[in-house]
């Protein structure tokens, strides 16, 4: 069991960030917030894959002016990312953003920042203070702090902190250390982490290694790739910790010579039918399915499994909490597992 730090509860819209809530699921939006039917049809899209907290790009008054248009067809709130002009937050707010995110690497004048922080307090939503170190040349956490200072001298408290660097090691460290500086909960991400596949890997080792510090309370997985990909790699992520469970887990073998059945095949019909369940806390997210090439390790983990096949030769032995079921057919395997899920 992970022991999570204890952070405060922050609200946005009607996800709760911090305290004990589950570690959300963020994303941000790839297409021009002004042009709203694109970018609601990217959000619905991010919704279906369980997309939690979306951001948007607030690069102009039209993109603060389309977050009102873009919530009134969305489910999920929205948050309104700003840089450089102060302007746009007080637009964005006007708006109905449900959280605002500023970068203390390019909006520095106190008067400004102060302006923003009264109309968030006015609006009753939370900002973000969001660092990168691409655009930061001192010291992240420090940086974070003065922030966090100014916003503490008039009593604003709504504050989610990221501390974002494109290499691991900086930025766990970073958040290591602001974790025991204050206790505002933790958006977790490795910035700009590269395409796909070495991107989903960065991020999990730098993101996975905080979440076993109990560091962290919701999680965006930066990629150059379809955001839905971002989705799925957080949701697994935080399953492989078992801090959430969007579907049941499976065991399967890496398979060797030993294997008579195409597992591989198996395997990805099984993880389709199970992408389609739903979203909601079923119990049956809880469940372990183990699907094993051979009778090897095959019977045992199959066994220690809630359910599971051990594949021989064309067939396979079904298991559920321990016990032989039945014989499977190849072809028939995924279907009866499913049936006595
Ligand atoms: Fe090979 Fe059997 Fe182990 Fe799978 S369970 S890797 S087929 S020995």
């Amino acid at each position: 069991m992970i022991k999570r730090r204890r952070t405060r509860k922050i609200k946005v819209g009607d996800v709760i960030i911090g305290g004990s809530a589950p570690i959300s699921i963020q994303s941000m939006s790839k297409v021009k917030t002004s042009d709203i039917s694109a970018c609601v049809a990217e959000i619905k899209a991010l919704e279906a894959a369980g997309c939690e907290i979306i951001r948007v790009a607030v690069k102009s008054h039209d993109d603060a002016r389309a977050i009102g248009r873009i919530k009134r067809r969305i489910r999920i709130p929205v948050v309104a990312d700003i840089h450089f002009d102060y302007m746009l937050a007080l637009a964005a707010i006007k708006s109905g953003a449900d959280k605002i995110r500023l970068n203390p690497g390019n909006m520095r004048k106190k008067g400004e920042i102060e302006e923003v922080v009264r109309a968030a307090k006015k609006a009753k939503i939370p900002i973000r203070i969001g660092l990168n170190s691409g655009s930061i040349s001192t010291d992240m956490v420090k940086a974070a702090l003065d922030y966090i200072k100014l916003f503490e001298e008039i009593d604003f408290r709504d504050i989610i902190v990221s501390l974002k660097a494109s290499d691991v090691t900086s930025t766990v460290e970073a958040y290591r250390e602001i974790s025991k500086r204050c206790d505002y909960p933790l958006h977790l991400g490795v910035t700009a982490a590269g395409p796909c596949d070495s991107g989903v890997v960065k991020s999990a080792i730098g993101i996975g290694s905080l979440l076993l510090d109990g560091i962290g309370d919701t999680v965006r997985v930066s990629l150059t790739a379809d955001p839905v990909e971002e989705v799925i790699a957080a949701k697994r992520i935080l399953s492989s910790l078992g801090l959430r469970r969007f579907a049941p887990e499976i065991i399967s073998c890496p398979t060797c010579g030993r294997c008579q059945v195409n597992l591989t095949e198996i395997v990805k019909k099984l993880e389709r039918k199970l992408s389609t369940m739903d979203h909601g806390q079923s119990t049956k997210h809880q469940l372990s399915i183990a699907m094993m090439g051979c009778e090897v390790n095959g019977p045992g983990e199959a066994r220690e499994a809630d359910i599971g096949i051990a594949f021989g030769k064309g067939s396979g032995i079904l298991f559920k909490k321990g016990k032989i079921i039945k014989k499977v057919t190849v072809k028939n395997a995924v279907k009866e597992l499913l049936k006595n899920l």
